[in-house]
């Protein structure tokens, strides 16, 4: 992998849409989850103050005495936030509503951009060997995405297949070549990803054809279907994977991983 002179080997990708309940969070976990379970070392980073990602995966309040804020804006050690989950080789760093204010916060910081950047590159996060590093953003283009941005090498875009989606892209787009004019010109786009897609439905289809028009080889042949176990899957506390392994949702997201992971390969080369 040619790599920034970062310490860490890990590729970072940044979960982004400022639109809301676009899925997200339920890509990040169940992207992780499925990469986790090929073999790879993997960390999910919650930089969501709603904390989905971390409910998601069943961490409770009482573990999350030290979270993504401790990690941004006390200096903590990687080796307090990182915890490991029920899943075998994925990581999170969990987010509490601390994060809330982080924006705020962020604007008064000097270093308001590379906040999250530095402190995933500390050298500590060599030893735990990640091979890859997700970051679940928030709803929004605030100063923490763009700390995502900026810490990231790529972005992966859920689009929900529904009117308007492109519409809202346009807006994430102009962010990201904002980041790249200034605190990250590396930054990529890893990839956008169809969600709640439903093939019986015209929407649908005329939102896949028109992204695919627009973004070419950008969009990935894999699609999420609507399917309800990923939305039960998180209030069992589980990826859908675990949840229910069977099901079309899980199976979609086996599909995502190994184009992910097939993709970023050839991206990072
Ligand atoms: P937010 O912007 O609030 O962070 P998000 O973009 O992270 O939201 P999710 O939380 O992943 O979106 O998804 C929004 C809702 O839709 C959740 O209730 C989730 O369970 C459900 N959902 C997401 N993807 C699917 C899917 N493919 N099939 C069915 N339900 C889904
Ligand atoms: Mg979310």
């Amino acid at each position: 992998m040619s790599d920034r002179s970062r310490p860490s080997g890990a590729r970072i990708i940044a979960v982004a849409n400022q639109k809301g309940g676009v899925g997200k969070t339920t890509t990040a976990i169940n992207l992780s989850a499925s990469i986790a379970d090929m073999g790879k070392k993997v960390l999910l980073v919650d930089l969501d103050p709603q904390g989905n990602a971390s409910t998601g995966l069943g961490i409770d309040a009482a573990q999350r005495s030290m979270s993504t804020y401790d990690l941004i804006f006390e200096e903590a050690q990687v080796d307090e936030v990182v915890l490991s989950t029920e899943i075998e080789g994925l990581s999170i760093i969990p987010a509490t509503t601390d994060l809330s204010s982080a924006d705020i916060e962020l604007y008064t910081k000097e270093k308001r951009l590379f906040l999250l950047r530095d402190a995933l590159r500390a050298t500590d996060l060599d030893k735990y060997g990640f091979d890859y590093i997700f970051i679940d953003c928030p709803p929004s283009l605030n100063l923490l995405t763009v700390n995502a941005l900026v810490a990231a090498d790529s972005v992966l875009v859920p689009l929900q297949s529904e009117f308007f989606a492109l519409e809202g892209l346009s807006q994430l787009m102009l962010t990201i070549r904002e980041v790249r004019e200034t605190a990250n010109t590396a930054l990529r786009i890893e990839g956008v990803v169809l969600t709640m897609y439903d093939a019986r439905n015209n929407l649908s289809r005329q939102v896949e054809a028109d992204a695919r028009e627009n973004l070419g080889d950008l969009v990935y042949r894999t699609v999420i279907p609507r399917n309800v176990r990923l939305s039960e899957a998180p209030s069992f506390a589980m990826p859908v994977l675990k949840y229910d392994s069977a099901s079309l949702g899980a199976r979609a997201y086996i599909n995502l991983a190994r184009e992910v992971v097939k993709n970023s390969a050839r991206l990072a080369a």
